[in-house]
């Protein structure tokens, strides 16, 4: 029976010698989502992205695409998906017309077919008019967009990101992110991010964090967010020891990062005015602010209950 997923997992698992990678991945996403794999370095997001694209073989456990099983049919399944890694795909010698007719040839278009999407996805991105430069002329945002559009030429039904901005500054970043937008309004796309800035991966409908191989916590961002925590204070202090042995019976363990603590707190439960005279001449500075994705990332990554910062 076809179900609306565009990516299900079930036990996907990548054992590298001894080191697990995946362990016993399970998930369901449904069809023109926008999802976010979010971890640390290492956490196993690309070799996830390697086993469901076929570039991998899972060691246990089945994937589907669109509901065709990953194993079964690894051709069917490289037309289905569209991919951007962070390394580029792409020969900068050649120009933008010439990498993506090559490209489009290996997805099989005709030469008609081929020009027309181009076209199409030229003025996508806003790159009419470089067309027929080289690539070594066109500024890193601009290669970026080309290397998305490498990746959507044949109109995938999922597209990969892994890491599409690293390296771009904000202004580049942020019309990547408008091409992609309109790629999912127009061609109804699933994407599948993966990425460290989580101020992205907050327009996501689903992110799931991933650490050491396997899904931590997952769900709608803002939901996220909203169960961290109602405050988060911030102290600055050059004694956090001394501070967090006298606030976590108040508010429980702090995420320490040097000499900064954040704790979860709801703005009832504090007096600023009292805490700012009890803590005294050792706090040089303490706000309180609402959480973000950032916070929800340190605090499944670093939480207290975990241990310690990876
Ligand atoms: P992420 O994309 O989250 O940074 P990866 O999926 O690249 O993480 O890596 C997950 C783990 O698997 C890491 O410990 C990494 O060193 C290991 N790993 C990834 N690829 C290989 C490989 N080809 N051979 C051996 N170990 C690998």
């Amino acid at each position: 029976m076809r179900s609306n997923l565009a990516i299900k997992t079930q036990g996907l698992t990548k054992q590298f010698g001894q080191t697990l990678a995946v362990n016993k991945l399970d998930l369901e996403i449904e069809a023109g989502q926008f999802y976010g794999l979010l971890g640390p370095n290492g956490a196993g997001k690309s070799t996830t992205i390697h086993m469901l694209t076929t570039m991998t073989a899972a060691t246990s456990g089945d994937a589907w695409i669109a509901d065709q099983l990953v194993a079964d049919d690894p051709v069917a399944i490289r037309r289905t998906v569209g991919l951007v890694f962070q390394d580029s795909a792409l020969d900068r010698t050649m120009t933008i017309d010439e990498n993506l007719q090559f490209a489009a040839a290996m997805y099989n278009l005709s030469p008609s077919e081929a020009d027309s999407r181009i076209d199409e996805l030229m003025s996508v991105f806003k790159l009419e008019k470089k067309r027929h430069q080289k690539l070594v002329a066109l500024s890193g945002g601009q290669r970026r967009a080309v290397d998305i559009a490498r990746g959507v030429l044949h109109k995938p039904k999922v597209l990969f990101l892994d890491e599409p901005t690293i390296g771009l500054d904000l202004p580049n970043r942020r019309s990547i992110w408008r091409f992609v937008d309109q790629l999912r309004r127009d061609e109804g796309m699933t994407v599948f991010l993966t990425t460290h800035y989580l101020e992205e991966a907050a327009a996501c409908d689903h992110v799931d964090f991933i650490q050491e191989g396997s899904l931590q916590i997952g769900g709608a961002p803002s939901e996220l967010v909203k169960q961290l925590a109602e405050y988060v204070l911030e102290i600055d202090t050059l004694e956090p020891e001394n501070i967090t042995a006298q606030l976590t019976p108040l508010f429980g363990a702090p995420i320490q990062e040097e000499q900064q603590l954040s704790f979860k707190i709801a703005a009832s439960d504090v007096d600023f005015f009292e805490l700012q005279k009890t803590l005294g001449d050792v706090v040089s500075s303490m706000q309180w602010r609402r959480p973000n994705l950032n916070d929800v990332y340190l605090w499944t990554i670093c939480s207290p209950e975990l241990g310690e910062a990876t």
